[in-house]
């Protein structure tokens, strides 16, 4: 099923570079929004960017694919360096094609990591890539779209740990 998750973390710090060597993983589309920073802020953790840095050195490519507005997502994205799509419509997959064309890679090379179950996972799915799932970096999320999808999320989340899923930390 597309939309249990074949991995969880508990932060986008938690995905080591051995982890995607392991699976040949040498590009990432990231999300923002309770992803690499709370909801719709501009702050850029000390460990978010020591995170980037560690990616980049390890011979990952990255971009950014969100469903929020440009306006949004390119400052965040310019300050982190990295080339971004902005009102993607995930779960639509268009924006993880849009993404793979400016990675240069191969669809199994490549994993979407996000912290929405019906965005993230979900496109991921659709696509056909892997998904690096997070928990939500904070608890809050300020679209009411959001708001009601998460109420159908510990589902999903609680067929990962029947089948024997762990949380990555
Ligand atoms: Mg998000």
């Amino acid at each position: 099923m597309i939309l249990t998750p074949e991995y969880i973390f508990r932060r986008v710090e938690a995905i080591r570079p051995e982890f995607l060597a392991q699976k040949g993983i040498q590009a990432l589309v990231l999300d923002v929004d309770n992803t690499l920073t709370g909801d719709g802020s501009q702050v850029l953790e000390d460990s978010v960017q020591a995170w980037l840095q560690e990616m980049r050195e390890a011979g990952i490519s990255l971009t950014i694919v969100s469903n929020n507005t440009a306006k949004r997502v390119r400052p965040f994205a310019e300050r982190i360096g990295l080339a971004w799509v902005s009102m993607a419509c995930k779960p639509l997959p268009l924006g993880l094609m849009v993404a793979r064309h400016r990675l240069g890679v191969k669809k199994s090379q490549m994993a979407m990591v996000g912290d929405q179950i019906y965005a993230d996972r979900m496109a991921a799915g659709l696509y056909g890539i892997p998904c690096l799932f997070l928990l939500p970096r904070t608890p809050h999320d300020k679209a009411r779209s959001v708001q009601i999808k998460r109420k159908y999320e510990p589902h999903w989340i609680r067929r990962y740990y029947e089948k024997g899923g762990k949380l990555y930390e």
